[in-house]
């Protein structure tokens, strides 16, 4: 069972506070009392046991011989009465509240079981525990006449875990057909098969428990089962209702009184046939029952073993968890009898330690609360009605809405969106909602229809899709030959890819337009400082270098190098740049270009990028390493889990499975669980390990992204600045220059007339190729601008020279 609270909607808790089971130790009177080894203590609660050692044969001398067990109180030569007083009837009066309680006794074969829960049927005062809690009930029902209460009984044996209806006999009940099983559900557990019976008074109940008590005796004889050798459960039902109408909400309970079989054990040798067939079905129930408590008792554990008998399994939901529960250990007060006192006094002090959290199980009445809600719906709409005629208001109709009104809805929405229908009136609730629902419907359809267009005439990729990029990005260079424009150089070459990124339709926007488009970017490259189109300063260009790395040298490193290019000449930063052979007529293949300029000054930042790269390949390859080494280690656990659990069967088989209240297990099985423990840790460790590296290379792989960026818009600042830009211009860039490299003013390259614009549009119908990707259109477009303005600017210096 898991601990979770259910979730059924009819199904209702209310948390109690925490409980501690409550054990009562009953003595029976004798007149042979071990006053030597029984000694009770001052508080009522403590019994000190002392073994004499001689009195114990075979016992090695240095054996326990004393011990102590403190539980809720001692009853020693306690009266029927006390003894209800004492043990039952706070749990009685409480069921009536809505908690669920359970009354066990627990004990050897004669101890006083069954004393304790039923009495001697034949005398009054004699009578136990459960005729007693069953008149009590009914005296609260008559002092509580506010509420509605139904009581219910049944009475289940259980014998060699074979269910039996101790009321089966009665006339209206007949033998089940079918034989008993447990059934769960939300509401709890039940025994399908039971009979349940309805008593609306004192006197019903006592002649159900008279024929059960009968039968059990019965059956006895005639089936020849040995009644100490079985457990009995007695339940109470509770239902109460409040008498009132409008409430919806009624409590149940169940009060569960248990006589379990007697818990001593028999010896083997001496067992045989079918008493050891009783005596291994009680030690197992027995056990189960006590493992069931432990698992109870131990906060962290979140299974609880209910199913694995018949007692624990009916008793699922009155075991711990969230019922008030007692126990009654019986035992002797003889000396012959002391190692079984011993061990039931042990059993008592387990189930001490169990913590209860007791709840009302407060259920609602469907029928009753649709009903009551009916009521509450005719009047609020009743309420509205006068509010619309006080207000002036036409009848307006406040039911949901049929399929024509909520199309017509969204026609309105269709019209006011296109501008015919200047604004949709407000009417009701309803209708505001239907008119976003349809402002919704409307926006995802035309998404739809746009994305469909696209689709008919572009191909699109996913940007942060590489290997679909990289693959496009190949097939251009195929294809190129060097010319420009049928160069489709992917998102990776182009100058400033981002500001360009826009959609095609912007083409028809003016060249004013395209000029702060390229300015943009150009204030990309110098970060924060304002600028206008005609001085740029370079020293801001550091700022936006290099991606802030984990490890600060690298940073450094590139801003250093930056700042070296700024103030010393080009030629001891980079030497093939003064060799280089003057520019050439036709500017080189990009990809060619790529390739030198990662020789020359984006070594650098090509060093990096690599860099990067090859960290965020060796933390990959760590992260594979380490998810495999978690895979063997939960594969290891697994393994060694199901070593444990075949050791603990074997050991529970045994039946030697405990001494003094300590768990004994064998060396092997000690070994295995320290090694669990181990492989746990070890798992931990990994786990964490991994997010950790996780972490890394979500980190890295921003890193490189960034890095990669910044080559290639360095590159192509230095391609356009090396292949494009005028000569004298570029005077202006060396060193002494008034202008510093990489931070060629905009303003002289770009100055795209009328005519540039109609070729460049006349040169998108034609040359380019149908859009593979809006990124390298937009590029191709950037490239043309300034080779048009180069010429241009040509033209007019050689214009200025003639005159
Ligand atoms: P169990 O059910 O544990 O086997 P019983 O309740 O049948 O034991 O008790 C065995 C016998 O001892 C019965 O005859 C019962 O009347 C008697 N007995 C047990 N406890 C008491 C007690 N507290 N006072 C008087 N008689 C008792
Ligand atoms: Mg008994």
């Amino acid at each position: 069972m898991m601990r979770s609270k259910n979730s059924n909607k009819h199904y209702f808790t209310k948390m109690g506070s925490r409980k501690k089971v409550h054990a009562f130790v009953r003595v029976r009177p004798t007149d042979d009392f071990a006053h030597e080894m029984i000694k009770y203590r001052d508080d009522n609660k403590t019994i000190d046991i002392h073994l004499k050692k001689d009195s114990r044969r075979g016992v090695v001398n240095n054996q326990q011989t004393d011990w102590s067990f403190k539980l809720d109180r001692i009853l020693h030569d306690a009266s029927q009465d006390l003894v209800y007083e004492t043990v039952a009837k706070d749990v009685v009066s409480q069921a009536l509240n809505g908690f669920n309680g359970t009354i066990m006794c627990y004990g050897q074969t004669g101890a006083g079981k069954t004393y304790t829960m039923t009495g001697a049927t034949e005398n009054y005062k004699h009578r136990g525990i459960l005729p007693r809690a069953l008149q009590q009930v009914f005296k609260m029902i008559e002092e509580r006449p506010t509420h509605a209460i139904t009581v219910r009984v049944s009475y289940l044996e259980i014998y060699n875990e074979s269910l039996f209806d101790l009321l089966s006999t009665l006339p209206y009940v007949g033998p089940s057909v079918t034989p008993m099983t447990i059934v769960e559900n939300p509401q709890g557990v039940f025994i399908k098969g039971l009979s349940v019976h309805l008593t609306s008074q004192e006197e019903d109940a006592f002649s159900l428990l008279f024929e059960g008590e009968t039968n059990r005796i019965i059956a006895s004889h005639t089936m020849n089962k040995n009644s100490s050798r079985s457990h009995c459960i007695f339940t109470i039902y509770v239902e109460a209702r409040s008498r009132t109408l409008s409430d919806e909400k009624y409590v149940t309970s169940k009060i569960n009184l248990v006589d379990l079989a007697g818990s001593e054990r028999l010896g083997k040798s001496r067992s045989e046939g079918r008493v050891l067939k009783e005596a291994t079905y009680i030690n197992k129930s027995l056990s189960f029952l006590e493992q069931a408590i432990i698992a109870l008792g131990d906060q962290k554990r979140d299974h609880i073993p209910f199913r694995q008998c018949k007692l624990t399994h009916a008793l699922k939901d009155s075991l711990g968890g969230n019922c008030n529960m007692v126990l009654v250990t019986n035992i002797y007060g003889e000396a012959a009898q002391l190692e079984e006192t011993l061990s039931s006094l042990r059993f008592a002090s387990r189930m001490k330690l169990v913590t209860t959290e007791p709840t009302v199980n407060e259920k609602y009445d469907a029928e009753r609360m649709v009903k009551n809600l009916e009521k509450e719906l005719a009047l609020l709409k009743q309420e509205l009605a006068i509010h619309d005629s006080l207000a002036n208001r036409t009848l307006v109709n406040y039911d949901p809405m049929d399929e024509i009104q909520i199309a017509e809805i969204n026609s309105q929405v269709r019209r006011y969106l296109e501008g015919t229908l200047e604004e949709i009136d407000i009417i009701n609730l309803r209708q505001i909602q239907e008119v976003f629902n349809q402002f919704r419907v409307v926006l995802s359809q035309q998404e739809q229809e746009v994305e469909s267009t696209l689709r008919r005439k572009y191909t699109l990729i996913d940007k942060n899709d590489y290997a679909a990029i990289s693959a496009v990005q190949k097939a251009g260079l195929v294809d190129a030959d060097g010319h420009l424009v049928g160069e489709p150089d992917g998102q990776g070459f182009g100058l400033g890819v981002a500001p360009f990124s826009t959609k095609p339709g912007k083409k028809s926007k003016s060249k004013k337009m395209f000029k702060e488009q390229l300015s943009s970017s150009a204030r990309k490259e110098g970060a924060s400082s304002p600028l206008s189109g005609k001085d740029l300063d370079v020293s801001t260009s550091k700022t936006q270098l290099t991606p802030s790395s984990k490890d600060g040298d690298v940073k450094d490193m590139v801003v250093r190098d930056r700042e070296t290019s700024n103030t010393e000449p080009l030629a001891s930063d980079s030497p093939k740049e003064e060799l280089r052979p003057p520019r050439p007529s036709t500017p080189p293949a990009k990809p060619v270009a790529f390739e030198d300029f990662k020789n020359e000054r984006g070594s650098e930042i090509n060093r990096i990028f690599k860099e990067n790269k090859s960290i965020l390949n060796e933390r990959r390859k760590r992260a594979s390493e380490t998810t495999q080494r978690i895979n063997a280690i939960k594969r290891e656990i697994d393994m060694t889990k199901e070593a444990l659990n075949l050791q603990k069967s074997l050991r529970e088989k045994q039946g030697e499975y405990e001494n003094k209240g300590l768990m004994i297990i064998d060396e092997e099985e000690f070994l295995l669980i320290l090694k669990l423990k181990d492989l746990k840790k070890q798992y931990r460790t990994e786990y964490q390990d991994l997010r950790d590296l996780r972490a890394e290379i979500q980190y890295c792989q921003h890193l490189v992204d960034q890095c990669r960026h910044r080559l290639l818009t360095e590159f192509d600042i230095w391609y356009n600045e090396s292949f494009f830009v005028p000569e004298d211009l570029q005077m202006a860039v060396k060193p002494g220059g008034s202008i510093r490299p990489g931070m060629m003013p905009l303003s002289k390259i770009v100055s795209l007339g009328e005519d540039d614009q109609d070729r460049f549009s006349q040169l998108q119908q034609t040359t380019l190729p149908e859009g593979p990707d809006s990124v390298s259109f937009y590029n191709a477009k950037v490239k043309m601008e300034q080779k048009h303005n180069y010429l241009k600017t040509m033209m007019g210096l050689q214009q200025a020279h003639r005159k």
